[in-house]
């Protein structure tokens, strides 16, 4: 006796289908797709559906995802050893829609309890940010935030943490050439991330490139800075006494802030994957969609980044663009993007990993139609470069790399005050300034790795729980975790990474 066994087709035009059984399913085996598998499937990886002829196109999402490069008969696994990527989407072909994508209804009565800012943005946190002008101090930065850590945040219960913003750059670099810009803006908007409250102390050491006035806000007259090479410092203990002597000043002032009522629409959500599996693009990025187009309904700003992962999918989404200028944006940030990987002697397949194929995903086509479910529906106001710092409210594509590090501190120096992170793989990422939510594609992740994951997304593979359920789920749980009425899973467990900057341009 047999009785055929649920599989999941995406798209009604697909010619594949994803095993949803927990460690997958042996030969014999009956899809309710009426495929029989002719050989052992793992769990998340695609059955040919019909007999595909080599050259032949597979089809997921109802988009080509690959070309057969065998003959692949109906029950057969399709992985990425069987396939060829089928050419990137053609950049001039991309037009601005004749009639603007309508916005979404507005969404009333939304609020969290937020710091708010002289410059009119919010915070979720309430940290003292060290930033320097080279990696040249950062050990002594440590030494001092540490100290901080111990002897000045005692008195200052308000103060959340110290942070160093730590970073590869600064001296040995070609500071001038174009790219420069990146990283200089990078290290520049960090310090202005709203959850440090307009309190930019800089540490430099004094023959460096990147001088920390081309760091700072002229005028700020709450802005401060002290090089280590400063004649009137004598000695190690000096050092770090005046390094601990303008923190207090800026400890004094971050004490002071308080939460006070803030409309969601101050809400500026970084939205990113990193581990992805095939179910990335079914449960946790469309549940992240969701949530997207209830903060983006709220008033709120959300950002999709990610560019390789955005490459592969750019023709789905001129439809959606608010302006001609967010054409030209996307064609701008993609066309560079291929350039700088082309100087690097790579492509765009260079993005997917090892554990993105053991997971299921057969190439970047299939991990970009997934990656971009994370956008939601509404209409994409803005295209911003790495390292820029948000101009609108509402949808923007803010330009980075996939790394998740890279991408996280670029989110950052956009203004973002909280971060979305989906992964099927697993990752323990954090940053170390902002909410990071996690949210897991799949259940055997989120119960083995029940303290580190804040959501399960694999509720929406089991029929448990809709996308658009999920995305109400996440958006309340955002608008908590903004309030600090919880923490997430890592900043219970205190795990953080580092911040990792983007410097394309040269070292000297
Ligand atoms: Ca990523």
């Amino acid at each position: 006796m047999s009785s055929s066994v649920p599989s999941l087709k995406v798209h009604p035009d697909d010619n594949v289908s994803i095993i949803l059984t927990a460690g997958g399913l042996p030969a014999g085996t009956e899809l309710d797709t009426g495929a029989v598998l002719l050989e052992n499937v793992p769990f998340g990886h695609k059955v040919a559906l019909a007999d595909i002829a080599s050259g032949g196109p597979v089809i997921r999402y109802g988009e080509v995802i690959g070309i057969a490069k065998q003959p692949l008969a109906k029950g057969a696994w399709v992985n990425e050893h069987m396939i060829e990527l089928p050419e990137p989407p053609a950049l001039e072909s991309l037009k601005a829609p004749v009639v603007p994508p309508k916005a979404l209804p507005p969404l009333e009565g939304y609020t969290f309890e937020g710091y708010r800012n002289a410059d009119g943005s919010v915070g979720t946190r309430n940290v003292l940010g060290i930033s320097m002008s080279v990696q040249c101090v950062a050990g002594v930065v440590e030494h001092a935030v540490r100290r901080i850590r111990e002897e000045l945040l005692p008195l200052y219960p308000n103060v959340d943490d110290v942070v160093a913003l730590n970073h590869s750059y600064g001296c040995g670099v070609a500071i001038n050439a174009p790219d420069a810009v990146i990283p200089i803006r990078t290290i520049k908007n960090i310090a202005l991330n709203p959850n440090f409250g307009g309190e930019v102390m800089v540490v430099g050491l004094g023959c460096e490139k990147l001088r920390p006035e081309m760091i700072m806000l002229e005028g700020d007259d709450k802005a401060s800075k002290m090089f280590l090479q400063d004649e009137g410092l004598t000695g190690f203990s000096a050092i770090v006494d005046d390094i601990l002597m303008q923190a207090r000043m800026h400890l004094e002032r971050l004490d002071k802030r308080q939460r006070e009522t803030c409309p969601a629409s101050e809400l500026v959500v970084g939205m990113q994957c990193g581990g992805s599996d095939a179910f990335s693009g079914i449960t946790a990025n469309p549940m992240l969609g969701a949530a997207a187009d209830l903060i983006v309904r709220a008033g709120g700003s959300v950002m999709f980044s990610e560019v390789t992962e955005v490459r592969d999918s750019v023709h789905l989404l001129p439809g959606r663009a608010a302006s001609p200028d967010v054409v030209d944006g996307l064609v701008r940030e993609m066309a560079w993007y291929d350039a700088y990987l082309q100087k690097g002697g790579a492509d765009r397949s260079a993005n997917t990993t090892p554990g993105n194929k053991a997971g299921g995903l057969s190439g970047i086509v299939e991990k970009s139609l997934g990656s971009v479910a994370k956008s939601g529906s509404s209409p994409i106001v803005d295209v911003t470069g790495p390292g820029e710092r948000l101009r609108r409210k509402g949808l923007t594509f803010a330009a980075t790399p996939a790394g998740d590090f890279v991408c996280g501190t670029l989110q950052l120096a956009a203004g973002m005050n909280m971060h979305i992170f989906t992964t099927g793989r697993g990752t323990p990422y954090n940053l170390p300034t902002t909410p990071t939510i996690k949210v897991a594609t799949n259940s055997g992740l989120a119960s083995r790795w029940f303290d580190l994951m804040d959501i399960d997304a694999g509720r929406i593979a089991s029929g448990e729980i809709s996308v658009e359920e999920g995305g109400w789920e996440l958006f309340r749980l955002i608008l908590d975790i903004a309030s600090g009425r919880s923490m997430t899973a890592a900043d219970k467990l205190g795990i953080r990474n580092d911040l990792v900057l983007f410097n394309p341009a040269p070292i000297t």
